[in-house]
């Protein structure tokens, strides 16, 4: 168990290692061990440099056409062969969907813990990786410490704010890629269209609820979102329901921690708020002054939402021009 070296951290999203970084320096710092970043992909260019600018004391770098689009089934057997050969401690994932799998699958193969949808990650006495996560809609926070190493961890998106780049130094080892025949073949891939910002990445989110009537009526939203540069975003009734949207913001959905959220039309349930609930600034119109949405509002606007978010937007375009 004490031949494990190093902070690992991968995620097939680019901004996401960033951000992982920052989560793994003060794991490094503490354990007297390098960080290393995961690359994989085709044509990754100044990547590994990046990377080493953002905090990656080593960059494992697989640069291949055959991964130029990384599906699970590859990165799994190409991160799991480099984790044997060089025993990394700590393995932190970025929690995107394919994240998940990938880090469960991979501990599989590993014979080794992991634990899902992490914010927090420190360091105990005994020099072992303890994970926080948030459990029942937000009421209650689960630590998980680990038996057995590498210790995996998936780590939510925005759980770490991506560092800053600074003129530092570090090692690029470019690895050789043999990629071997998948037991999964991907016949078809249909890609959903999708927002031009990840609306977890959006630091301003206009969201709408059951207040809206038609689809059509998310319009002057759009039109609100367009002019402070954010994005739309709703809650599940309107895309499970209704069908309207493919996402949804909460506990089953996307979480966000925007600078400013504004909630148009949602009462509030705690599925809902367990999704949002980390944005700086919470913004509320609803026109039933008891909507529990208030109750984590720092600004209340009780009224129509039909006439309350046009004279908003129609405020900002006076000011802005
Ligand atoms: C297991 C499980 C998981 C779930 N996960 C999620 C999740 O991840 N995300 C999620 O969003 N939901 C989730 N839900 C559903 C959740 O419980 C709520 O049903 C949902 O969040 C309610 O959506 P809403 O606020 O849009 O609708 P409603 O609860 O119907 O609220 C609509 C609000 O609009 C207000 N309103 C109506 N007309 C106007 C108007 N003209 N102007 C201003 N205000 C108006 C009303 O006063 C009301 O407060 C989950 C449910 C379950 C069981």
């Amino acid at each position: 168990m004490n031949d494990h070296k190093g902070v690992w951290v991968f995620s097939e999203n680019y901004e996401l290692m960033l951000e992982l970084l920052a989560g793994g320096r003060p794991l490094a710092a503490s354990l007297k061990t390098e960080l290393a970043a995961i690359l994989m992909g085709s044509q990754l260019n100044d990547r590994a440099t990046e990377l080493v600018r953002h905090g990656a004391d080593k960059v494992y770098s697989m640069d291949n056409p055959d991964l130029k689009d990384c599906h699970t089934e590859r990165c799994l057997s190409l991160l799991a062969k480099l984790a044997i050969e060089h025993k990394p401690e700590i393995i932190l994932i970025g929690s995107t969907k394919s994240g998940k799998e990938l880090a469960s699958r991979l501990a599989a193969r590993l014979e080794t813990g992991c634990t899902p949808d992490c914010v927090q990650l420190d360091i105990n006495g005994q020099g072992t990786l303890t994970t926080k996560r948030v459990v029942y809609s937000g009421n209650a926070v689960v630590t998980a410490t680990y038996l057995k190493k590498p210790q995996i961890a998936a780590v939510l998106p925005r759980a770490f704010e991506k560092p800053e780049p600074t003129e530092r130094k570090g090692h690029v080892v470019t690895v050789d890629v043999k990629i071997e025949k998948s037991a999964v073949e991907i016949v078809e891939i249909n890609e959903i269209r999708a927002a031009e910002v990840k609306i977890e990445e959006a630091k301003i989110v206009i969201c709408g609820g059951r207040g809206i009537d038609k689809k059509e009526d998310f319009q002057p939203l759009i039109e609100l979102a367009n002019l402070l540069g954010g994005q739309v975003g709703n809650t599940r009734p309107l895309a499970e329901d209704r069908k309207w949207f493919t996402e949804w913001i909460g506990l089953s959905g996307k979480k966000i921690r925007p600078a400013l959220y504004m909630g148009c039309g949602i009462s509030g349930m705690i599925q809902h708020v367990a999704g949002m609930r980390d944005s700086q600034v919470v913004v509320a119109i609803n026109k039933d002054p008891e909507a529990a949405i208030f109750e984590v509002a720092d600004y209340v606007v009780v009224g129509n939402l039909y006439e309350i978010v046009p004279a908003i937007a129609e405020q900002l375009r006076k000011q802005l021009s």
